[in-house]
């Protein structure tokens, strides 16, 4: 009988197939008791091995992966923790003290790793709970003398189903081999569901219940766009899924076809759409997906995945790689927006509320080497491409100047060690909190451009926090109060000469597209796939009725009002399945 979960939409598409239940092994392991000392000399050489075997096939993976880059990064970093000193020393212990046999020794460690890194607030650091567990069962299959299930044994494509998928077995996935993927756990920012998007496999995770309800070989069917996933569907929900499985390739295919046509309205005027990315190696997607740009780097995830992010020249390498990918558009690179609740490795710096605490620029310029380094990797590989720096969560005009005095304190130091930089580097700010908007006036004779945050901006305008499930259904950047915020930044930026973009989730959701249009925004910069839907609707968008239908949006009273607005401007203009809040009606 049919069975339906709701989930969050990973990567978007309709997948139908059978499902293929990739099997979960549980970290515990029994523990047996070994004697003496030349027993655990024994089962230190066991692990040893295991850990060398895995170590191997990780990177045999890691070759086979060609142009994956994001796959590799991700087995880079399951290397790296395969090798991570402290961890192994417990488990070492725990075999010569307590007398444990390597595989049980192991599974406490992997164990209490992960409960660890589950308490963590950030769901950026939770997420990375995943890759231990993933990293822990291959050493634990070596050790089991079990092997892990295999996908490259299926023979018919299939959708898979799992409690959690890893990110190893997702960054080996082959389009061909696999459909679609459903998992209970996860989120839209877990590895797995970037591998996702830029594999272009559907995707829906956290439902929470689904592997416990499929069987092997059921029919499944995953809607990645809107978040759900149909078990043994009825007939006629079987004909529609196909359906708009169908359609929606068709339509993906003509979209893609058109990558390289500029986004351009319906009366002809140019847009700028760009692309936002977490890893460098994301500004080819972007390109490849006809995005002109990067309107937001963020650059925090590279050093949240990697040690050595700090590091002046790994930075300098990164920013340079995406600037010459884009070249000759812009790459807005932001400074690290690390705090709050995003400190890997810092558990005990605890604040009551880490969204309103020492967060993006509070910690930059409280840590002034690592911003310092950062400006000076951005300045040197400036060279290389159209750099424009970007400072996150500004409240305090002091921040703006003290970061520019920083920029250029940079640029001397350079110009003495005769390295090259664009000298005219433009700095601009984010406007994510009320007090940026409300007060941009303030802020524009400093700064050259300025990039809104709505992400950011709705979270702190209706004080309802961007994370929490309880009060989800309150965060809507198309609230009036974000809006009338985000027309004031705009008219005061234009009467100022000053660009301004729009870089938060608002700019991906196509129903929001016309009415940054009508206020007028620069640039929509959004999820690298989704760029090609972007476009699609910037070019059925009238400029002139986009700004009445701002100005509608403006005296609306609720942001459900305002929904219903756009809703029924872009009816029967944009495919219906694009649209979030989709009700199963069809085009
Ligand atoms: C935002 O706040 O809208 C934004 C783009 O930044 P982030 O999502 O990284 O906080
Ligand atoms: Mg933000």
């Amino acid at each position: 009988m049919s069975r339906s979960f709701e989930g969050t939409p990973a990567s978007p598409g309709i997948a139908v197939g059978p499902a293929f239940l990739l099997d979960v092994e549980e970290l515990r392991v029994a523990r047996r008791e070994i004697s003496g000392e030349t027993e655990a000399g024994k089962e230190l050489a066991r692990l040893d091995d295991a850990l060398s075997a895995t170590c191997e096939e990780l990177r045999s993976l890691s070759d086979g992966m060609g142009e994956l880059v994001e796959g590799r990064q991700i087995l880079d970093v399951h290397m790296m923790l395969l090798d991570d000193p402290v961890m192994l020393a417990d488990v070492r212990r725990r075999i010569t003290e307590n007398r444990d046999n390597a595989e049980h020794a192991l599974s406490q460690v992997l164990y209490d790793v992960i409960q660890r890194f589950r308490a963590m607030e950030d769901p950026l650091i939770r997420e990375r709970a995943s890759d231990v567990r993933d990293v822990g069962r291959r050493v634990l299959a070596k050790l089991l003398g079990s092997e892990r299930e295999a996908l490259g044994r299926v023979s018919r494509p299939v959708v898979l189903v799992s409690r959690e998928l890893d990110p190893s077995v997702a960054a080996g996935l082959r389009r061909d081999q696999v459909l679609g993927f459903a998992t209970d756990e996860g989120g839209s920012t877990s590895h797995t569901a970037i591998l996702a998007r830029s594999l272009g496999i559907p995707a829906v995770v956290a439902l929470r219940e689904a592997a416990e309800a499929v069987q092997p070989g059921m029919t499944v069917i995953v809607d990645g766009i809107h978040g759900r996933v149909i078990l043994d569907p009825q007939q006629d929900e079987l004909e529609y899924y196909t359906r708009l499985r169908d359609k929606y390739s068709e339509m993906e295919a003509a979209i893609a076809r058109n990558a390289s046509d500029p986004a351009v309205t319906a009366d002809g005027r140019p847009v700028e759409l760009a692309g936002n990315i977490e890893f460098s190696q994301e500004a080819d997607q972007v390109r490849k997906y006809g995005g002109r740009g990067i309107g937001l780097f963020r650059t925090e995830f590279l050093r949240l995945l990697s040690p050595d992010a700090d590091d002046e020249d790994m930075q300098c390498m990164a920013y340079s790689h995406a600037l010459r990918e884009m070249k000759p558009y812009p790459v807005v690179i932001r400074t690290l927006d690390l705090g709050g609740d995003k400190f890997p490795g810092v558990p005990e710096l605890r604040e009551r509320n880490p969204f309103l605490g020492w967060r993006a620029i509070r910690v930059c310029l409280d840590k002034p080497d690592i911003l310092r380094r950062q400006i000076s990797a951005i300045l040197r590989a400036s060279v290389e491409g159209t750099a424009w720096l970007l400072i996150p969560m500004v409240t305090e005009l002091d921040q703006v100047l003290r970061t520019r005095d920083m920029l250029e304190d940079t640029k001397l130091a350079l110009a003495r060690d005769g390295i090259p930089f664009d000298p005219g580097i433009p700095l601009g700010i984010m406007v994510e909190t009320p007090a940026a908007a409300i007060a941009i006036d303030i802020f524009l004779p400093h700064v050259d451009f300025v990039s809104i945050g709505t992400n950011d901006l709705t979270q702190y305008t209706l004080a309802v926090d961007r994370g929490s499930p309880y009060v989800a259904h309150l965060f809507d950047p198309l609230h009036p109060a974000v809006l009338r915020q985000i027309d004031h930044v705009v008219r005061k930026c234009h009467a100022a000469g000053r660009w301004v973009g729009v870089c938060g989730q608002i700019a991906g959701e196509p129903l929001a597209v016309p009415l940054l249009l009508g206020l007028g925004v620069d640039e929509l910069s959004v999820s690298i796939s989704l760029i090609p839907d972007i476009k699609k609707m910037i070019g059925v968008v009238d400029t002139a009725e986009a700004a009445g239908l701002a100005g509608e949006a403006l005296a609306a009273d609720s942001a459900l009002k305002v929904r219903q607005l756009a809703r029924s401007y872009v009816q029967g203009r944009f495919p219906t399945i694009l649209l979030n809040g989709f009700q199963g009606t069809e085009e």
